[in-house]
């Protein structure tokens, strides 16, 4: 049901007025994990200050470690809520779990399901039955055929608002924290109608690669761009090194402005 084959035209969703997989690529900013209300609520500003319509923030967070900060639940989804509501932004946040679906639904407008859940078949097909749109992540390790087969497991049981996410894969390379695999973006929009998102962060790792790789993937036709943004990266609870503060944000956004504007990309 994903593929190009059984539908040719686009999928196009609309979160809060914007169109995702029409008319230039979308943009979705917000910390790493929900941390406090003024944490929240600061990103908030400053995302909807240039009138973007989404603020990402994980409220339960796959750690590694379990000795790692988790999250802050479902009063974190509160707190993103509240900022978001205050700066006209719809709510972007992962759920590892189908029993925190149904709470977390009253907060959460996209549904995130993270890269270590990619096949966790029993929340995929959770989150197939709801009525908002899903962001897919691709899996740790996963093929590109893997992934397509997770977002059939929620178009099969009856929701087609998916966005695809490459967030980069597992390779020997070490200079980042993943391989952000760029030829995906052009083949899982070739082989499906869903939109295509690039995460920048999780896939780099490092702050000094987030424009050069959004860039490239808007320029290789992605439907859009995630990044995390932090008002103090330095003492962010989670992914303290690639976080951009509001200032870096800020010159980030306007550099990538420039460059489509130069190359007449939107
Ligand atoms: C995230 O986006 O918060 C996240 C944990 O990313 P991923 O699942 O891609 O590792
Ligand atoms: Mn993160």
């Amino acid at each position: 049901l994903v593929s190009r084959k059984k539908k040719a035209e686009d999928t196009i969703i609309t979160i809060n007025g914007e169109k995702i997989g029409e008319g230039g690529p979308s943009f979705i900013f917000g910390p790493c994990a929900v941390e406090s209300q003024e944490q929240v609520s600061k990103v908030a500003e400053a995302i909807g200050g240039k009138g973007l319509r989404m603020i990402r923030g994980g409220a339960y967070k796959p750690r590694t470690s379990p000795y790692d900060f988790q999250g802050l639940g479902l009063d974190g989804l509160k707190m993103l809520k509240k900022a978001a509501d205050e700066n006209n932004l719809a709510v972007v946040s992962e759920i590892v779990t189908p029993h925190h679906l149904e709470a977390a639904l009253d907060y959460v407008d996209v549904v995130q399901v993270g890269a270590r859940n990619m096949q966790n078949f029993e929340l995929l097909k959770a989150v197939g039955s709801i009525n908002k749109p899903v962001l897919l992540k691709r899996g740790l390790s996963a093929t590109i055929d893997e992934f397509i087969n997770a977002a059939e497991y929620i178009i099969a049981n009856g929701n087609s608002q998916i966005i695809l996410c490459e967030r980069g894969i597992r390779t020997y390379e070490k200079a980042t924290r993943n391989t952000l695999d760029i030829s995906a973006v052009p083949i899982l929009k070739q082989e499906t109608h869903l939109p295509v998102f690039v995460d920048v962060t999780h896939s780099t790792g490092r702050r000094d690669l987030l424009l050069p790789t959004a860039k490239a993937a808007i320029a290789i036709g992605a439907d859009g761009v995630m990044a995390e943004v932090h008002p103090d990266p330095a003492v962010a609870l989670s992914d303290a090194q690639q976080q951009m503060s509001i200032p870096q944000f800020d010159e980030y956004y306007d550099a990538l402005m420039k460059f489509m504007k130069q190359y007449e990309l939107k």
